[in-house]
């Protein structure tokens, strides 16, 4: 049997002729250090790639806020952090108590039932925050010796605002903290060492403005004192922290690194600590707030209330008869502009992470997203949005 050389569409056919402006829940846009970053590839154990490596880390300890030199990578999504951390810390019998706000804090809970944890699941419900005070008494009651959270979950919009009492208890009770922040990581703080968190997941797409599947897991002393000391063996081989330590701490091989990719992840690290962190909180602040007020400006509802409204991704309600789907495609097709649906809430998410947070994109967005409704016969008031948008930013002098 002959099997024929198929027919290919070069990608210039495939990818539209202007760039869609990434404003999802990720992948975000990239500077262009980052994309410039991508395209090169040296030796994976070469002096370079071990310089590069070790500056990494240096910057991770800034943008994590901790002094723990256990930072270690994954060749793999933000998915991949998550199962690094929670696996490596989490076996047979494990007691797990996660705390879930939606889709990926969920997720969290069943990556640690798949690696053999006795896992309760604390549902506090979409739209809600977790109360620290309700934590206290599962966990006097449960004992757990590791929890599990999102800081901020994507899929729905809610953010965990009291992540620092939650370290509190997680610091009285003697458990391991495993902390997702994946899409807040450098748009809000987090203080991994002051906060008392064991494990902190990051991924390349969302807060940091790499690209994706390149990801980063911090883990303290004491978390790596346990998956050091644990008697039996991690399943994933690929996801061994303590083999993939062999090419974060000794510039050894555990597997082909992906070069490229961290290349392009030290780059948007070394432009975060250019900018540094809190000037960095601040315009994330500004943009999303402004963003928020241009929406109900212009006559639509944000999903989530105020005090557990997530800033890094909002969620906006959608007006019943209308769908996800046909807005998402109209803004994509006619304004270049791409925007989230959910996984079955109902509502659109527009992301407000790294690049994402520029006021250029920020207009051009309320723009595309007005004219949408519009179009679609959903009368909303874009030169009122468009105003609202400007006068915030001025006004907010964060
Ligand atoms: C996007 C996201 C993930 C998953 O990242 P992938 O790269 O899609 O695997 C996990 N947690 C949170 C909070 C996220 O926003």
């Amino acid at each position: 049997m002959k099997i024929a050389v198929p027919q290919i569409d070069p990608l210039t056919n495939i990818l539209p002729e202007e760039p869609l402006l990434m404003m999802g829940a990720g992948p975000v846009p990239i500077p262009q250090a980052v994309a410039n970053a991508n395209s090169i590839v040296i030796n994976h154990l070469g002096k370079s790639m071990k310089k590069v490596v070790h500056q990494i880390k240096s910057m991770g300890g800034y943008i994590f806020q901790t002094d723990t030199p256990w930072i270690v990578g994954v060749a793999g999504p933000g998915s991949a952090a998550m199962e690094m951390a929670v696996a490596n810390l989490v076996w047979k019998d494990t007691s797990v108590l996660s705390i879930c706000n939606g889709f990926f804090s969920s997720r969290l809970a069943q990556m640690a039932e798949r690696s053999g944890g006795i896992v309760k699941k604390v549902d506090v419900g979409e739209k809600n925050s977790v109360v620290a005070q309700d934590i206290r008494d599962q966990v006097e009651k449960l004992r757990p010796t590791v929890i599990t959270l999102v800081q901020g979950e994507t899929s729905n919009t809610t953010y965990n605002h009291q992540l620092v009492e939650i370290g509190k208890i997680a610091k009285e009770f003697n458990c391991y903290l495993i902390v997702d922040a994946v899409c807040t990581l450098s748009t809000m703080p987090l203080k991994m060492d002051e906060w008392n968190i064991d494990a902190v997941i990051t991924g390349g797409q969302k807060g940091l403005s790499s690209i994706p599947g390149v990801s980063l897991v911090a883990f303290s002393e004491r978390a790596w004192d346990r998956l050091n000391s644990r008697s039996d063996q991690i399943p994933q081989w690929t996801l061994d922290a303590k083999l993939a330590s062999n090419f974060w701490h000794k510039n050894s091989y555990h597997y082909t690194a992906p070069v490229s990719g961290l290349l392009a992840l030290h780059e948007a690290m070394r432009l975060i600590c250019e900018e540094t962190l809190p000037v960095r909180f601040r315009r994330h602040l500004t943009c999303s707030k402004a963003l928020q007020n241009a929406i109900t400006t212009l006559g639509l509802e944000l999903y989530i209330q105020e005090e557990n409204r997530l800033n890094s991704v909002i969620g906006i309600s959608l007006p019943t008869n209308m769908d996800s789907k046909t807005v998402c495609e109209h803004i994509s097709n006619k304004y270049r502009v791409e925007i989230a649906g959910s996984f079955g809430s109902p509502i659109v998410r527009i992301g407000q992470m790294g690049e994402q947070c520029r006021v250029h994109n920020l207009f051009r967005t309320i723009h595309a997203f007005g004219s949408t409704f519009n179009d679609l016969s959903f009368k909303l008031d874009v030169p009122a949005g468009m105003a609202e948008l400007e006068n915030s930013l001025q006004r907010i002098n964060l």
